[in-house]
């Protein structure tokens, strides 16, 4: 899906050195016993118009690092920069100026929209928050929104509950789209959908796209979904990116053996052909206390005697980039040093 726009366009958001560590609390005076490192030291970029796809795992910490963009939760390290900007040192008022820009959809259509509000005060809330226009304005920019959306301009009066589950998704979209933002996080924005549905709104986020040029950070946990709809995507696993490449680079040569593994999982539509499945052995370890060196060689088929002590580095091919101690060796040719 990568487009010679996105390609050639500026780079939109900045996210460098990103850490979010939550503490743990212990006895009766609450004191910090450990620390869950959700994600730690991630940086990427993405460019105005671009899709990034972000997947990994349940619990690798891709959710928070979509709320993070936002601020919707403060980093405990690291800076987020949205055209040039940095976000923790703008003034309260200028980020929320700068968040109608910034939007989200979230993955579950029944709990994300209040179920006392109609359909109308619900996407036109913003707006009005805003201050954009008077509210006859405001409700025009609703109705337009809604038909933007593939929805009848007539659900303004409605309530959530009258809706299918693709409906609502398709109202929360809305509610992300009505002040015309340049960026949105998409966090596992159909997981909670019906295959059948799924297709429908992952058109509609295309669409949008293409028509209003707009920069997706698209989370999810299903390869074949991100590969349709993303421009890069980076793969992560308990906190930290593993893998970062163009999508169709990505998907035709994975070089980290937990994308390998990830890519193993995804159906063929093709009764014909049979693909070998990578069964990783164990479960995540608790990102309360991590694996030592690379936090993936508990799990890993090919972990040698220096995953367990060293973190790999950045290893960056022409722009496919991977962290992995094997994949340098075998293409650098030179082992890295304990
Ligand atoms: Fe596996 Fe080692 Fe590479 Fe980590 S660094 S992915 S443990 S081979």
């Amino acid at each position: 899906m990568s487009t010679e726009a996105s390609k050639n366009s500026e780079v939109l958001l900045r996210v460098e050195h990103l850490k979010n560590y939550f503490p743990v609390r212990q006895g009766l005076l609450s004191r910090v016993a450990a620390y869950v490192k959700a994600v730690d030291d991630i940086s990427f970029e993405i460019k105005a118009g671009e899709t990034l796809g972000l997947v990994g795992e349940s619990g690798c910490g891709k959710t928070t690092v979509g709320h993070s963009v936002l601020r919707l939760i403060t980093p405990t390290e690291g800076r987020v920069l949205f055209q040039g900007k940095d976000l923790s040192h703008l003034p309260a008022a200028e980020l929320r100026a700068m968040r109608q820009d910034m939007q989200i959809i979230f993955q579950d259509p029944f709990s994300s929209l209040n179920p006392r509000m109609t359909v109308g005060a619900i996407i036109g809330e913003a707006l009005a928050i805003h201050g954009r226009g008077d509210r006859k304005e405001r409700a025009e920019m609703v109705r337009d929104t809604l038909q933007k959306c593939g929805l009848d301009p007539a659900y303004v009066n409605r309530f959530p509950h009258e809706f299918s589950g693709g409906q609502r998704q398709r109202i929360g979209i809305a509610r992300a789209l009505v002040l015309n933002p340049k960026f949105i996080v998409c966090d596992e924005p159909v997981s909670a959908l019906d295959v059948s549905i799924q297709s429908q709104i992952i058109n509609l986020l295309v669409e949008l796209k293409e028509r209003y040029n707009l920069a997706y950070l698209f989370i999810a946990h299903d390869l074949s979904v991100v590969e349709y709809i993303s421009d890069r995507v980076a793969v992560m696993y308990l906190g930290k990116i593993v893998e970062l490449a163009d999508s169709t680079e990505l998907y035709r040569n994975p070089l980290h053996p937990y994308t390998q593994a990830l890519l193993s999982a995804v159906p063929v539509p093709d009764p014909t052909r049979r693909k070998q499945r990578t069964l990783l052995p164990g479960d995540v370890p608790s990102p309360l206390n991590p694996p030592s060196g690379c936090r993936f060689h508990t799990r890993c088929p090919l972990a040698i005697d220096i995953c367990k002590k060293v973190e790999p580095r950045e290893l960056d091919v022409e722009g496919h980039k991977v962290w992995c101690h094997v994949v340098e060796e075998q293409i650098t040719g030179s082992r890295p040093s304990s």
